[in-house]
């Protein structure tokens, strides 16, 4: 299945909730989410009938899935592997999620959004513990020192990314230190640390049918 390229606030106004897919315009009174909330298409702003069970589990775990950006099938390995925890198996999936390194990059602050985020690593510019990482879904670990690689120091859009960052919080599990562009994973991320609002327990409900 191709990614999806189209207008991604499309994404957003589906959903009805803010994806957070557009780096710092999302912040903006230009979002389109605070201009233009109902679902997009011609009978975007016709009432529908109330949605069933079903519909709203769905649309949770889309919601998810647009955030994070991934695939289906990625998707259900994620969920697989929370399952099989001992903890509660909504809050490990998105654990498993937060701590893949395209959205480690993003939340340190060195990158747009998670879609430049994933483009950066994929592009060899990410380097973990002094090593260059390529793979966007790694799984970072406690301890994990995260780098913009020596040769990336100058790229444009990452120093932006930088610079955008600084006024905004780094969530408390990771540290940053935007003016060398790197930061560290100080311990794993718990759900109380990930900020966006989702109903997980309806997704383990959808896939436990
Ligand atoms: Fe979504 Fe960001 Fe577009 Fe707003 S600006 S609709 S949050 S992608």
């Amino acid at each position: 299945m191709a990614r999806y390229s189209g207008p991604v606030c499309r994404l957003c106004r589906r959903e009805g909730a803010k994806l957070f897919l557009k780096g710092s315009r999302c912040l903006s009174d230009k979002c389109a989410i605070e201009r233009r909330n109902y679902p997009p298409g011609q009978h975007g702003r016709r009432r529908g009938r109330r949605p069933s069970d079903y519909q709203v589990q769905l649309r949770e775990k889309q919601k998810v899935k647009r955030i994070y950006g991934i695939f289906e099938r990625q998707f259900r390995k994620y969920f697989k592997e929370a399952a099989q925890r001992r903890g509660i198996t909504g809050e490990d999936l998105l654990i498993g999620l937060e701590r893949r390194l395209d959205n480690v990059v993003y939340r340190i602050g060195l990158a747009l959004s998670r879609a430049h985020a994933r483009q950066i690593v994929r592009h060899g510019h990410i380097q973990v513990n002094g090593g260059r990482i390529d793979i966007p879904s790694y799984q970072t670990s406690q301890g994990d020192l995260i780098a913009v690689a020596p040769g990336s120091k100058n790229n444009v859009e990452i120093k932006m990314a930088a610079e955008n960052a600084a006024a905004v919080q780094t969530p408390n599990w990771l540290q940053a230190d935007l003016d060398a562009l790197q930061g560290s994973v100080v311990q794993l991320p718990t759900r109380v640390d990930i900020d966006i609002e989702i109903q997980e327990q309806l997704i383990v409900e959808l896939y436990s049918k």
